[in-house]
Parts: structure tokens; sequence; C-alpha cells
């Protein structure tokens, strides 16, 4: 089994209840469980437009798919909470990306990993360090480090966790 971690996030509809939801869905997958779920936090939106805060959080998984199969059904699960991939940067109900995937590093056109935005993404560096606080980056480089110079602006922790829905 391999530990991955991945991003859930939420600027659209009732995102708690989505995020519950895809929780859920994704202890659902075959050959995986979930395994821990971090703190929730508040970020604001980067993209066109004035977008609503998105909420934020990271769930550990472990599962026996390959890298390809669980970023599918990934895909298929945002598209179960309605998903539509119809602006860049657009708001959206779900958003969920592969953060690293056990020591792996992949580069292909599907997928990279470790996702590449998650040096700079203070909403997924908080959150990841909070589940995993001695995680060492496959680049060698310990994960305190890129949460130590990534600034918290625009980020609140909410002091909640969510727990996986229907
Ligand atoms: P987004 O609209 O931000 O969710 O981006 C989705 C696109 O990013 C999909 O076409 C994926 O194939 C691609 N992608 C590349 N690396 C990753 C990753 N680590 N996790 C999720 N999606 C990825």
């Amino acid at each position: 089994m391999i530990t991955a971690y991945i991003a859930l996030g939420s600027n659209l509809g009732d995102s708690r209840a989505l995020l519950g939801s895809a929780l859920a869905a994704m202890d659902r997958l075959a050959d995986t469980r979930l395994v821990d779920v971090s703190p929730t936090y508040r970020s604001t939106a980067v993209g066109p437009g004035k977008q609503r805060d998105y909420l934020n959080l990271v769930a550990r998984l472990e599962t026996g798919l390959d890298a390809g199969k669980l970023l599918a059904q990934l895909q298929r699960i945002e598209a179960d909470h309605g998903r539509q991939r119809r602006e860049h940067w657009g708001p959206r109900t779900l958003d969920l990306d592969i953060l690293l995937y056990g020591d792996a590093t992949i580069s292909t056109e599907a997928l990279q990993v470790p996702h590449p935005r998650m040096a700079e993404r203070n909403f997924v560096l908080y959150p990841l360090t909070d589940l995993a606080a001695d995680l060492v980056l496959p680049c060698g480089t310990p994960l305190q480090r890129w949460r130590s110079a990534c600034s918290d602006a625009g980020l609140e922790a909410l002091g909640d966790t969510i727990e996986p829905g229907r």
C-alpha cells in the first residue's frame, strides 16, 4: 500500500457537505482507505472575478491503486459532485489534487507529483503539515521548510475537522 496525500477544496455549493461526501467516496474506492483528515481552513480564492472563499483540507489515503488509476477515480468523484471544467481557475464545487504519492516523482502530461504548485499554496502546506509534520518531500526537502517560507495571508484555520459524510 502507498500513502497518498490529497488536497480537497470547494468554493461553490454546500462546501462542507461536498467535502464530507468526497472523503467518504475516497474511502469507498477499491483497495483504498481514508486514514486521516486535516483540520479545515478557509482561504481567499485566487482566480478571475470575485469568488467565494474556499474551504480546504488534506486527506491521507492508503491505496493499492497506481497513481494514474487514483487520478482517474478522483476525477470521477469530482464529476459526481457536480464539478464542471468550464473555466480555468474558476469557482468549483469540488477540486481534488494528488499532492504526494508515496516517494514517487511523476511527470507525465496528465499527472505531475508532487503537485507542481504545492510549494506556494498555503491552503495546501498548512493542512498537510498538520497531518504530517515530519514529512520529507521526494526531493529531500523537509515539508516544514516549505511551510515556514509560505505566508499565511488570506488563510484562516477554522479549528474543526470535517467528518466523512454520505
Ligand atoms: P484542475 O483544474 O486544477 O483540477 O487541474 C486538473 C488537471 O490537472 C487534470 O487534467 C489533471 O490531469 C492535471 N493534473 C496534473 N497533475 C495533477 C495532480 N497531481 N493532481 C490532480 N490533477 C493533476
